[in-house]
């Protein structure tokens, strides 16, 4: 078989583009390969055993936080635990590990939204990371419900919401395209509604515009999908180091290949050699 694509380097998340379906491509190395246009083809994916720590480069047995060494993962802001947990933020008690990274990417408007990715689901980001952060968990519909000032305070509003909503994605139903139709302007004022008070302890804690309701519509996606998978199997880079099959489809940030899925975000920082063969 030819080889289409024969690519090495250090996989990085894969950057998408919002349309009609999304637009996927692969970044090895410093190669970027668009994807929507290989879906049919065979591709191989080899995981040479070296992780590269994605911010500062050094060779890591393991990845931590998806892609960093263990000093990074200890070190770095974005791998502190109020990431993940953002009402946990300490920058008030000057405590934050990089003051100047959280000034920059925490102290700044926040959008607290409602997606629809395997069901209902709240979810928080920067204003600029819309609609990246959802096309990353495959949502196919989203909208933003409050902008607010701090990342801190859309933990605050994601917490009010979390009583009422989940804030995961079921990954394997977005996987299977089964996911059930939802009004999400109608989910919105609903939600509204059920954290009416939160939302007003709020307000009365840090100033009223530091909260502020949109009336923003929403965003529907679509992905390129072929073929959806009946039962869901992952491949495993950390115990078999080869991935392939034919290239069914792509949705958040998962290949969906006809012998299994493949989530690339968790394999950042992983040196691959990546093949699309031309198919028979
Ligand atoms: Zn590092």
């Amino acid at each position: 078989m030819t080889a289409l694509v024969d690519v090495s380097g250090r996989l990085r998340k894969m950057p998408a583009e919002p349309g009609d379906p999304v637009s996927y491509t692969v970044r090895v190395g410093d190669t970027l390969v668009p994807l929507n246009e290989m879906i049919g083809f065979p591709l191989q994916l080899d995981f040479d055993g070296v992780i590269r720590c994605i911010h500062c480069d050094r060779k890591t047995s393991k990845s931590f936080s998806q892609g960093y060494c263990y000093p990074c993962f200890r070190k770095l802001a974005a791998c502190d635990s109020c990431i993940m947990s953002p009402e946990k933020c300490h920058y008030h008690e000057g405590t934050c590990r990089e003051p100047e990274w959280g000034e920059t990417h925490c102290m700044i408007e926040h959008v607290v939204y409602l997606a629809n990715s395997s069901g209902l689901k709240v979810g928080i980001t920067r204003g600029s990371q819309v609609p990246t952060r959802w096309i990353d968990q495959g949502a196919v519909d989203a909208i933003p419900m409050v902008r607010v000032a701090t990342r801190q305070l859309a933990g605050f509003v994601e917490v009010a919401c979390k009583a009422h909503v989940a804030d995961r994605t079921n990954w394997r139903a977005m996987l299977k395209g089964d996911v059930p139709e939802l009004d999400l302007v109608e989910e919105r004022r609903r939600m509204l509604d059920l954290i009416a008070d939160d939302l007003a302890g709020l307000r009365a804690s840090h100033g009223e515009s530091a909260i502020r309701a949109v009336d923003e519509e929403s965003l529907a996606l679509s992905y390129p999908v072929q073929v959806w998978p009946r039962t869901i199997k992952t491949h495993n880079l950390d115990k078999t180091p080869t991935a392939e099959g034919v290239l069914q489809g792509i949705k958040g940030q998962y290949l969906i290949l006809d012998t299994g899925v493949i989530n690339i975000r968790k394999y950042t920082g992983y040196e691959v050699r990546f093949r699309v063969y031309q198919g028979n």
